[in-house]
């Protein structure tokens, strides 16, 4: 039995965890369940699984919830803010953490769970692309295991050759290849792009996700926060990943190996896979997924992506390139962009030009410790923050 906590519960990665959870109840327990805002989201699920713990964003709400989970017989202790996070992702029962907080507000929690020696899920990509080096110095010397949960990268390990834990480097493989949808606007006229609305851009046409990381994939900053995630989880320069615009999403990502071989791993565009074999590795347990139908399938298509339709992925390469603080100095513009354009603030076409003026403003430093790259993060926001207000 493998005791679990789910940071960020209540969204699109934690409620398909609880999924996956509930089809092993033999296998998983949930000690603690994290949820920030959406409280009630998060007192009907403490409802169902009953975690020891339950975690919060605001100490008002931490006691309202606390009085309706008591008045409802359950003992779940009620604890709030980033310190309660990292007090339920560090417990000793805790064997498992699921790092599914969006944005670099999971990166304390994620780490600290690390430092732990704990089993990390990792689907908050944000936390490793903001700390890079640091996160994963901090999972080499506990002893961690780190699973990538984010599908392309858990494809990837699936790949890799026997043995393989993340954050060294593989042997004989050339390069890896990360597959993208393109998001909904991979055909639209580039015309029509600075005036897409929030609604079109989070309606992704493959996979169902938090509104954050939908418009991530929209601008196709979500390739290249995961092309920075890919050189830090396999020990790789950002010359040997190649993204892969492939619409149908069914090839989650392949590798090349020395000898011209490709692996690939190839699935239902269903999050549930990656979470399960993150779960249960090395075994394998059902997901709940349904069977890949081929024929249903019929084809794969392969494109070379546009930089000019995608500016966001040029400046991730480049970050990835530059590294230090540059992919913390990227993330924190983009959040802050990305939020802006969810508010109406700033047409969609502006995300990464404030990206690139935030880019420009600050120089990049050496990512030597945990301080030097939060403070990037925070003199990014505060950057990004004047170019987006009005
Ligand atoms: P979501 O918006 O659906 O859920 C986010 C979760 O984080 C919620 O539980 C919310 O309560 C919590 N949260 C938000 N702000 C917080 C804060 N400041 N402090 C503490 N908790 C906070 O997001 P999602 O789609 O589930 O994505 C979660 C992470 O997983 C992201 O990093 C995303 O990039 C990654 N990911 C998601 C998918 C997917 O299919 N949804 C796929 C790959 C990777
Ligand atoms: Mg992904």
């Amino acid at each position: 039995m493998k005791g679990l906590c789910i940071l960020g519960a209540t969204g699109s990665i934690g409620v398909s965890t609880l999924d996956v959870v509930a089809r092993h109840p033999e296998r998983y327990r949930v000690v603690a369940l994290t949820g920030h805002r959406r409280i009630e989201d998060l007192y009907r699920q403490c409802l169902r699984h009953r975690p020891a713990y339950a975690v919060v964003g605001e100490e008002g709400d931490a006691a309202a919830l606390q009085q309706r989970l008591g008045e409802a017989g359950l003992d779940t202790q009620v604890l709030h803010g980033q310190e309660g996070l990292t007090t339920v992702a560090t417990l000793p029962e805790v064997d498992y953490v699921m790092a599914a907080i969006v944005g670099a507000a999971g990166l304390l929690p994620t780490l600290a769970a690390a430092r732990a020696g704990k089993r990390i899920l990792l689907a908050n990509k944000e936390a490793l692309v903001v700390s890079g080096p640091v996160f994963m110095e901090a999972v080499r010397e506990a002893d961690a295991e780190l699973l990538p949960i984010d599908s392309e990268h858990n494809a990837i390990f699936q790949c890799m050759p026997a043995g393989y834990r993340a954050g060294h480097p593989p042997a004989a493989v050339r390069r890896i290849l990360l597959t993208a949808s393109g998001g909904p606007f991979l055909d639209t006229p580039l015309e029509r792009l600075p005036h897409v609305t929030p609604e079109q851009a989070v309606a992704h046409p493959k996979w169902d996700m938090g509104k954050k990381i939908s418009v991530d994939s929209a601008t196709m900053m979500n390739k290249g926060l995961e092309v920075i995630e890919a050189c830090l989880l396999f020990d790789l320069p950002p010359e040997r990943i190649q993204v892969v615009i492939h619409p149908q999403s069914v090839v989650h990502s392949l590798v090349d190996y020395d000898d011209g071989s490709v692996l690939a791993e190839l699935g239902n565009p269903d999050m549930r896979i990656p979470i399960a074999y993150g779960m249960a590795w090395p075994e394998r347990i059902d997901s709940g997924v349904e069977p890949l139908d081929l024929f249903d399938v019929a084809r794969l298509d392969f494109r070379e992506p546009d930089f000019d339709r995608f500016p966001c992925l040029k400046l991730a390469f480049e970050a990835a390139r530059a590294g230090g603080t540059a992919p913390a100095l990227l993330n924190a513009a983009n959040e802050v962009a990305v939020a802006a354009f969810l508010e109406r603030r700033i047409p969609f076409t502006a995300i990464a030009e404030v990206i690139a003026a935030t880019l420009d403003a600050i120089p990049a430093s050496t990512a030597a410790d945990l301080d030097s790259v939060l403070a990037a993060d925070a003199e990014a926001r505060r950057h990004a923050e004047s170019l987006v207000a009005r």
